[in-house]
Parts: structure tokens; C-alpha cells; sequence
């Protein structure tokens, strides 16, 4: 149930309101943005009779048709969640740029190229030290020791660093070294992982799983949203199809139903979409000609020799011309501002 209150309404009306929703059963988890107050109420253990709230002074409508997604809904922040990263502001326009390894392999490889990554243009750094990786027998991740190269190069750089936890455990050193942490998609159904890293109230960044719906994504992300985290990401990253050219199928119509039903910013991963470095290009054009808010992609210094995801990470010199091509397509298909009424 969400309970839209009044524009400007009083301190004391809206605390009543929140009080009353708590002594009917419910349980109110989240409030709206400043220009509006917006109680999103759910039954634990009861949902309150919504014509007594109704009834309530300040309270303007009150939705018991409410989708499975509240907190995630666009009706919660209309106009979209923006937040600053680094030196850019996810969700306000100009597509944000995350790049770097699949996986952290060596320091100085990878500081060098994160070095390289933020002259081309990149505004954040990604590089998984945890690998969640099909075969249990090949590369793992540097762990700990590649946290700590992350957070070397966040030193050097500026840049904001992303990087997957896989774990609870490792919740508290991957926040110690990076700023935005990763849920990988094989982990978008790990509901305890995802309760853990929502209490962070960190910047993170959910990968849709390979074979979930857009809905199932949005009620895994309602558990971060629910513990409080307020600078969240949505990543598409390809799903699993009947189709085999592709490594996954990217799901631009999923990108726009994202876009278009949710208040937050959408990131896609045209890598592990692709898996073929020679696509990566146009799935990462396609993506921001379809609205998303960013890419993140994997970038090598020397892709045939990378420990993981050989064939999908681009070259520097490809990443540098790729950022190019994506900022042209950003100006051309950015919403055209309203000319100035003379007055
Ligand atoms: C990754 O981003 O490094 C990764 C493992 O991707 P995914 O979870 O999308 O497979
Ligand atoms: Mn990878």
C-alpha cells in the first residue's frame, strides 16, 4: 500500500499518519523524496484498512494496488534518483562510464591500465577480486590482496572503484577499498547477500541473473531498497535464451521497461552480453541510444593473455575509441531541450 500525502503537509500530520499505519499492523519502510511525502506501508503482519487511512488529514490517495516492486517504483521519485559518483552524477544525463578487467590479476598491470582507463575517459574503475566462476578449478580472484590494489588505484586515480562481493563476509573489506559494490547476477537471488549490503547504505550496483524476469530483478533489488540503501544501480547484463551467437542476449527491451517503471538509473554490460569483443561496440551504442544511464565494460591490457572473460575484454585503444562513439550518440539522442520563450 502507498500512502501519498498532501504536498507540504505538516511535520505532525505526517508522523500521525506514519503512526497510525504502524498501530493498524503495517509497517512503514520508506518515505518519499522532499517535494513530496510518500509512506510505502506493507503487512507486517497486517496491512492497515486503507479507507481508514484515507480518512486521515494530509493523507491525498492511498494505492493498495501497489506492484511487487514499491520501493523500486518510478511513482516513489518521478522525476528519477540521481547521485553523485566520483566527478559525475549517475541518472542526470551523460552516460557514466565504468571500465577495467574482468578480474584484478597483477598490481602493476592493473595500475597502469586504470591510469590509462581515466585519460580515455572512463569515470570509475571496475575489477572483481572475488570471481564468482563457473568451474571451481580455474582463476578465483586475488581476494584480499586484490582489494587492496583497487583501493591503490582509487588513490591514484580519483576514480571510484566497483567491485563484486560475493559473500557477506567480505562486505567489510570490499567497503574498506571500493565504492560501489557489486552483486553479481549468479548472486541476484542470494536474498541474504542482498539484505547485508542494502544495511551498507553503500552505492551499489545489481546484475540482473541470466534467467530472470525484469520482475524477478526488481524484487531482488526491493531487498536492498528495503534495508535502507538509496544509491542503487540496475545492471543488464544479457539473459540466457535459446540464441548461442551471443555469450548472453542483451535485453533492450528490458532496458527500457526499467527506465521507464522504475526511479533508478540503469547501467548496462554489454560484455558478458556479448562475450565477443568485436560486439561489444554496438550493444554498448544500442544501449545508450535506448536510454541507459551507463555502461560497464571490460577492458584489458592485454586481452589474449586475461586469466577470465578473454574473449569479451576490449583493447585500451578500443575503449578509447568506443568512449568516443558513445558520446556522440548520447548528444543525438538526449531529450532536446525546450527553447526559451522570449517573454
Ligand atoms: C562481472 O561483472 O565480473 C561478472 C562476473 O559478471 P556477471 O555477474 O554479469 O556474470
Ligand atoms: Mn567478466
Amino acid at each position: 500500500m502507498i500512502v501519498v500525502m498532501e504536498p507540504g503537509v505538516t511535520p505532525g500530520r505526517r508522523d500521525a499518519v506514519r503512526e497510525a499505519l504502524e498501530a493498524l499492523g503495517g509497517s512503514v519502510v520508506r518515505t518519499g523524496d522532499a517535494t513530496q511525502d510518500v509512506f510505502v506501508c506493507v503487512s507486517n503482519p497486517r496491512l492497515p484498512d486503507p479507507e481508514v487511512i484515507a480518512r486521515l488529514p494530509g493523507v491525498a490517495r492511498v494505492d493498495v494496488d501497489v506492484t511487487p516492486f514499491p520501493l523500486a517504483s518510478r511513482a516513489v521519485r518521478p522525476s528519477g534518483t540521481r547521485f553523485p559518483l566520483g566527478t559525475v552524477t549517475v541518472g542526470a544525463g551523460d552516460p557514466t562510464i565504468i571500465a577495467g578487467p574482468c578480474s584484478v590479476e597483477d598490481r602493476d598491470g592493473f595500475l597502469s591500465l586504470a591510469e590509462d582507463l581515466a585519460k580515455a575517459g572512463a569515470h570509475a574503475l571496475r575489477g572483481g577480486a572475488f570471481k564468482p566462476r563457473t568451474s571451481p578449478y580455474t582463476f578465483q580472484g586475488l581476494g584480499m590482496e586484490g582489494l587492496e590494489i583497487l583501493g591503490e588505484a582509487r588513490r591514484r586515480t580519483a576514480l571510484p572503484v566497483v567491485t563484486e562481493v560475493t559473500d557477506p563476509r567480505q562486505i567489510e573489506a570490499a567497503a574498506a577499498h571500493a565504492d560501489v559494490l557489486q552483486v553479481g547476477a549468479r548472486n541476484m537471488y542470494n536474498y541474504e547477500l542482498l539484505k547485508e549490503l542494502g544495511r551498507t547504505r553503500r552505492p551499489l550496483l545489481v546484475k540482473r541473473g541470466p534467467s530472470a524476469t525484469v520482475s524477478d530483478f526488481l524484487q531482488a533489488v526491493e531487498y536492498v531498497l528495503l534495508q535502507g540503501a538509496d544509491r542503487v544501480m540496475l545492471c543488464e547484463r544479457g539473459i540466457r535464451t535459446f540464441e548461442t551467437a551471443t555469450r548472453n542476449t542483451l535485453d533492450l527491451g528490458g532496458v527500457a521497461v526499467l527506465k521507464r517503471e522504475t526511479h533508478l538509473p540503469v547501467i548496462v554490460d554489454p560484455s558478458h552480453a556479448a562475450g565477443r569483443r568485436e560486439l561489444v561496440a554496438p550493444l554498448a551504442l544500442a544501449a545508450v541510444a535506448a536510454g541507459a544511464d551507463g555502461l560497464m565494460m571490460e577492458v584489458h591490457p592485454c586481452p589474449d593473455r586475461a586469466l577470465t572473460d578473454r574473449e569479451q575484454q576490449l583493447t585500451l585503444e578500443a575503449f578509447t575509441h568506443l568512449v568516443q562513439r558513445i558520446r556522440r550518440v548520447a548528444g543525438a539522442a538526449a531529450e532536446p531541450v525546450a527553447p526559451r520563450r522570449a517573454s
